[in-house]
Parts: C-alpha cells; sequence; structure tokens
C-alpha cells in the first residue's frame, strides 16, 4: 500500500514545482515539507527566461511578473572607475517570450504554488513533517519523519529529494557532495535608499568588481540588495551588527549611518555537486544536488531545471510504463553534465572576474567582456548561455 506514487521532500522552490507540475500532469504526489508553513526566504530574486516559460504552462507566470520586476539589462562594472559593460536579454525576443531576468523573490513562487496546489488541486501540503532518513528495496522507498503526531512512516515509489543543501535525504542514502566550501561569507544587506542615485548609469542588476571588496547590488520588490563577501574568520553577529553596515555602505556610497536596512544575512557558500543525482528510487534534485555562488543567479532557475526534466521522466514511468532505470539514468547525465559543465563553471568565473585579482589578470577579462558585448555574434551567444536559454538546447542535445 503506498502513500503516493511520489514523496517529494522539502517545499523550497524545486520540491513546490515538481508537487505542482506532477499534479498538473494527473500523477499522485505528496509533498512533505520540515516547516510549519512556506519559508519567507530572500535568497533568490532572478527568474531566468526559460525557467519564466516553465511557470507559464503551469499558469502562474502572470502572477509572479505582476509582483516583480523585469530587468533586461545587466551590468558588469569596476567599483573604483565606474566603468561598465552592459548585456540586455531584451536581443532574445526572438528566441524567449520573456526576454528579460524577472526579479522576484524565491518565496514568492513558494508560496503562490502551494496555495494553488492546495486550492486546484486540492493536494494537502504536510507542514511541520520533517524527514530524517529514506530506505528502499527493489519495489518501495520508505522515508521516515518527525511530525506533530509523533514519528511516522510514508511509503512510495519514488523520492524526490528537494530538501536543500543539507539534505537529509542525501545524507540518507550517503551520496557524496563534491566539491568545496568558499573561505569567506557572503553577506547581503536590503535597503530601500535609492542607491541608483550614488552611480551614475545603474542597471537592476549590477556586479561590482574590485579587488577589496566586490558586491552584486540588485533591485528586487523588496528594495536593493547588497551582497557582498567578508573574511571567513568574522562572527556572523559582527556581520550583522550596524558597525559592520556602516562600514559596507560606507565604502559603497560614502555614507552608512543614514542607510537602514530591512534584512541582513549571512551564508556559507559552496560550490558542490552529487556525484550522482539518482539512486534507485530516490533522485535528487535543485541544492540536495548541486549548490554553488549566486553569480548570475543559476541556483533555483537549475534547481527547477531538474525537476521538470525529472517529473517529465516519471510521467513516461508512472503512466506509459517506460523504462524507470534508463531514464532515471538519463535524467542524472542530462542534468548533472549541463550543471558541471555550465553552472559551476559560469559561476566560479563570475566571480573570478569580480575578485579583480592581478590588474594584468583583470584588464584581460575586462577586455574579454568588452569584445564579446561589441561583436554581435559573440553577444548573442553569451546572451543565450547568461539566460541559461542555451543549456536547455544542450540538455536536449545530451542522450
Ligand atoms: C545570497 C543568495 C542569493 C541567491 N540568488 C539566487 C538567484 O537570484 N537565482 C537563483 O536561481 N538562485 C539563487 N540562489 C540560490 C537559491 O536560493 C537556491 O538554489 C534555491 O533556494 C534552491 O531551492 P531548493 O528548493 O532546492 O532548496 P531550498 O530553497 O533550500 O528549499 C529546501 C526546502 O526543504 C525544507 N527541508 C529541509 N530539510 C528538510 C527535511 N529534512 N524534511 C522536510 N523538509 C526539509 C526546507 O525547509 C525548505 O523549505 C541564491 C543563493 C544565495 C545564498
Amino acid at each position: 500500500m503506498f502513500d503516493a506514487d511520489v514523496l517529494v521532500v522539502g517545499a523550497g522552490p524545486v520540491g513546490a514545482v515538481a508537487a505542482y507540475r506532477m499534479a498538473e500532469m494527473g500523477l499522485d504526489a505528496m509533498l512533505l515539507e520540515g516547516e510549519a508553513e512556506p519559508v519567507e526566504d530572500l535568497r533568490a530574486s532572478t527568474i531566468h527566461p526559460p525557467t519564466l516559460e516553465m511557470l507559464a504552462e503551469l499558469k502562474v507566470v502572470d502572477s509572479l511578473i505582476e509582483q516583480g520586476i523585469k530587468t533586461p539589462v545587466y551590468h558588469f562594472r569596476e567599483r573604483q572607475t565606474g566603468e561598465r559593460v552592459a548585456f540586455d536579454f531584451s536581443e532574445l525576443g526572438e528566441h524567449t517570450p520573456y526576454p528579460y531576468r524577472l526579479q522576484c523573490e524565491q518565496y514568492k513562487i513558494v508560496r503562490l504554488l502551494v496555495e494553488r496546489l492546495q486550492r486546484d488541486f486540492s493536494r494537502e501540503v504536510k507542514f511541520s513533517h520533517r524527514v530524517a532518513s529514506v530506505a528502499q528495496d527493489d519495489d518501495s522507498v520508505t522515508v521516515t519523519a518527525e511530525t506533530p503526531e509523533g514519528t511516522r512512516q510514508f511509503r512510495a515509489r519514488y523520492v524526490i529529494a528537494s530538501d536543500g543543501g543539507g539534505s537529509a535525504v542525501r545524507k540518507s542514502v550517503g551520496v557524496p557532495f563534491e566539491g568545496m566550501t568558499y573561505p569567506e561569507k557572503f553577506v547581503t544587506f536590503s535597503t530601500d535608499t535609492p542607491l541608483d542615485e550614488y552611480f551614475e548609469g545603474f542597471a537592476g542588476v549590477n556586479y561590482v568588481a574590485d579587488e577589496r571588496e566586490w558586491a552584486s547590488i540588485i533591485l528586487t520588490p523588496s528594495g536593493w540588495r547588497v551582497l557582498v563577501p567578508a573574511a571567513g574568520e568574522l562572527t556572523n553577529e559582527h556581520l550583522v551588527s550596524d558597525g559592520y553596515k556602516n562600514t559596507v555602505f560606507n565604502n559603497l556610497i560614502g555614507q552608512g549611518e543614514s542607510v537602514e536596512t530591512h534584512h541582513r544575512t549571512v551564508y556559507r557558500v559552496n560550490q558542490r555537486v552529487a556525484v550522482k543525482y539518482n539512486h534507485g528510487r530516490v533522485i535528487l534534485a535543485g541544492d540536495s544536488a548541486h549548490v554553488h555562488n549566486p553569480l548570475g543567479g543559476f541556483g533555483m532557475n537549475s534547481g527547477i531545471h531538474d525537476v521538470w526534466n525529472l517529473t517529465g521522466q516519471l510521467a513516461k514511468i508512472l503512466r506509459d510504463g517506460a523504462d524507470a532505470r534508463s531514464l532515471l539514468d538519463l535524467y542524472d547525465r542530462q542534468r548533472r553534465t549541463i550543471m558541471c559543465r555550465f553552472v559551476q563553471a559560469q559561476t566560479a568565473e563570475n566571480k573570478s572576474y569580480m575578485e579583480a585579482g592581478s590588474a594584468v589578470a583583470h584588464a584581460r577579462k575586462r577586455q574579454q567582456l568588452e569584445e564579446i558585448a561589441a561583436d554581435p555574434d559573440l553577444r548573442h551567444a553569451y546572451l543565450l548561455r547568461q539566460s541559461m536559454l542555451q543549456s536547455r538546447l544542450d540538455e536536449a542535445a545530451i542522450q
């Protein structure tokens, strides 16, 4: 007796899209979430064009566009001189109906999908269900969860682990998560101070290179989000203090005390990929399968692309009786290859650019970016990669 065909563990953006798409496809899926309600997580704000196309297929994109900010242009800037290289997703109009980055906080995706799962599909989302372990045999997988009613077990044909970077499911299955943790911490501040008034020709998304303190500065519906690195040995308490905030904004705009912030958060950031995404009946997706730095806005997007692929494979397996092993292996090959070849590499490259290492090396990298921006063919190819449209094409070509 099964509780559901598919258990989805974790109602972040990846688990929410997985559960919602399976409900749309008429599959029997149940969503388990450890917290008591959707988490108000501000981490991701950039939604890329192919993800918007997926959300359009789920008929939720219009509501998110209403709650977000369309941002076609982004800049790589030099902090010291203000020089910039601009890229404009509007040039991708022939490839996508959504030629822009939509800036919209990730929790809005989750709230909308969870609300509609309950309203339109009468699917209960099991909050306060924290999964501790999974065990599988040839025919089924059993999840053990701490619930308000005590420890409970749920049995299903498949489990999607979308329980984030610290995934209890991944650990329970014993999957190595190879890679490294950056030595520095990443600190974010959200403010309503109009930062664009302090910089000439500021875009909605700015990657600011500086050898002392790089920054990403992005306009979101909840204000300007500033992300800076900080020495790993500094305590989180210090990094969210007024004194530290004042220093960051003094460096940035020449005044710190007058800047009020409504969020200050410290993150430890990793570059890691699970050695394999499918383990029998347990399949990893999103941050449980891969994590990397946020420069480029690819983490949540690639997690949603994972479950778009995966739920398509599960529909063929569960509805059409297709061979599970070969389709889940294909999911692993397609999505892990894209992750290693593009996302991990591009995020590392973006960070290295912003760190502005040696003057000579940085000048060379900047010249390369300027050459790309000036050449229509190179620029077009670059924009296709940065918008993640290219990785969707590349994924389909992997067999
Ligand atoms: C500063 C910063 C900025 C970022 N900006 C972007 C961006 O602009 N664009 C982008 O694409 N990505 C961005 N990212 C990355 C993005 O936030 C993550 O990739 C994304 O949240 C991953 O989604 P997920 O659903 O896989 O995991 P999560 O969002 O971590 O969700 C996991 C869910 O599982 C639940 N859970 C955890 N453990 C259990 C358990 N044992 N049992 C049940 N439930 C459990 C959690 O409560 C949570 O709800 C950013 C990251 C950072 C740090």
